[in-house]
């Protein structure tokens, strides 16, 4: 068995059996949204921060371009992304990791 919540940490958790988890899951990522504009996700706008699409993270980011996925996912299936500053600023650089 296993504990939701539908409505945020705050909301009472549920418990469910262990078939109904795995039915919500996939119903859960199958109508997943970035937070920011109700984006979908693709393979062309991953997400890379907590339910934001690439899109939005480079538009909230305007000094950083996207260079690619960094590495392999971890256990948990979360891809690591480079992104690169302007060439005067090595320290723009950065990675971050979708959640
Ligand atoms: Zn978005």
């Amino acid at each position: 068995m296993k504990l939701i919540h539908l409505d945020g940490v705050p909301a009472p958790s549920i418990t469910v059996s262990d078939e109904g988890y795995e039915e919500i899951v996939v119903l859960v990522m199958q109508y997943r949204r970035c937070r920011k504009r109700d984006c979908t996700f693709s393979e062309n706008n991953p997400v890379v921060g907590v339910n934001l699409c690439l899109g939005c993270f480079i538009e909230e980011h305007t000094h950083l371009t996207y260079a690619s996925a960094f590495g392999e996912p971890d256990e948990e299936g979360r891809q690591t992304y480079k992104y690169n500053g302007p060439k005067n600023l090595d320290r723009e650089r950065g990675r971050n990791k979708i959640y």
